[in-house]
């Protein structure tokens, strides 16, 4: 690479956080979520990463499942959106892969696979969601209806709305009903994700499933004693590759959003939103160089970032400037232009170089 903007992935800090998972919630196994590039992080290199102290890696769909594979990860495999096509059965059984089945078209589909083998599954029950999941008046049948093809579901699930929001009655009405539809079916239960088992401890069952905290960033709409205890484990860096001195009145950027009201200093980073760091974050918003406050000032364009520099008179060209990491959490860029670190972390593109520290 001949641009030195990368994201630097610190493997070390993903195994604390999920050895973290682990002590938070001892009676429970964890299955690490790695969908989407592993929110960012690289799916391949995070999975082997975490394949040898995980039980399961968990994907959304097929084809991230079958990258997996094809990179050689051993580990069952859960398939969180399932499958919806005979094909995709058949594969799923060939790669030994779990298919979350989440509706009744889904059941319908395994149940007239019969014949040839079928995969493992998990079963997804809709508890308020409404988005995926079958309805809980309907699990009991729909066991029954498996068992009777000689398919046994490996977990139960449900997935909370709210479970973020740690002030929201809806989590403990969703686990009431997810309680009531599976009571006496003696199968291994799964509700939380990773806001769940920071935050709702009743949550915890035989499966968790952390994604977003691996990655060392609170999921949660507060701090807690947990919390504070996740590392971050990206940090999005772009070298300073220009600096210029501008007068008082004169503007930075696309549509001079920014009017400088004295003589200042302004850095330009070899970073942009065609990097993943969001177009929309406001002026003032920070980043680190040296250890030194540089608030963006001007419009983020696709390429470059403009930065101000007049209090920090030692930066240069070449010096590494720091977006979001262990100086600035990425969920306060994501807050200030309205997103989530969620969307934050798996927009970083493809143009962005993953380096992986403590991990080769
Ligand atoms: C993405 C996902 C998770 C992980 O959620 P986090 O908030 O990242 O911990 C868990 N379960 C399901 C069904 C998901 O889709």
């Amino acid at each position: 690479m001949h641009r030195k903007t990368a994201a630097i992935i610190d493997a070390n800090a993903i195994l604390a956080n999920y050895d973290f998972a682990c002590r938070l919630v001892s009676k429970s196994k964890n299955i690490a979520v790695v969908k989407s590039n592993a929110y960012g992080h690289g799916l391949v290199p995070v999975a082997k990463i975490l394949e040898a102290v995980v039980p399961a890696l968990a994907v959304a769909i097929l084809d991230e499942a079958i990258e997996l594979r094809v990179a050689g990860i051993q580990k069952p495999i859960l398939v969180l959106e399932g499958v919806n096509s005979s094909d995709g059965i058949k594969e799923a059984v060939e790669q030994r892969l779990t298919l979350m089945t989440h509706s009744d078209e889904q059941v319908a589909l395994l149940c007239e696979s019969g014949g040839g083998a079928s995969p493992e599954i998990w079963l997804k029950v809709d508890t308020g969601m409404h988005r995926l999941g079958i309805a809980p008046d309907n699990v009991r049948s729909i066991v029954l209806r498996l068992r009777e093809q000689g398919i046994t579901p490996g977990a139960v699930c449900t997935h909370l709305s709210r479970g973020d929001e740690t002030g929201s009655d809806e989590t403990l009405r969703q686990m009431e009903i997810f309680h009531d539809c599976t009571a006496g079916l003696e199968l291994p239960l799964s509700i939380a994700n990773s806001s769940a088992i920071l935050g709702w401890p009743g949550s915890h069952s035989d499966w968790n499933r952390p994604g977003y905290m691996l990655y060392g960033n609170n999921p949660l709409d507060v701090e807690n004693e947990h919390t504070r205890k996740l590392i971050p484990a990206m940090s999005l860096r772009a070298p300073v590759i220009a600096i210029r001195d501008i007068g008082a009145g004169e503007s930075v950027g696309y549509g001079g959003n920014w009017r400088a009201a004295m003589p200042s200093r302004i850095g330009t980073l070899a970073i942009g939103y065609g990097d993943g760091y969001p177009r929309l974050v406001p002026n003032g918003t920070a980043t680190f160089i040296n250890g030194h406050p540089a608030p963006v000032v001007g419009r983020v364009s696709m390429d470059l970032t403009t930065v101000d520099l007049t209090e920090h008179p030692g930066a240069s060209v070449g010096d590494m400037a720091e977006l979001w990491g262990n100086q600035v959490a990425v969920n306060e860029i994501a807050a200030a232009c309205g997103s989530i670190g969620y969307e934050l972390l798996t927009g970083v593109s493809q143009r962005v170089p993953r380096e992986y520290d403590g991990w080769s």
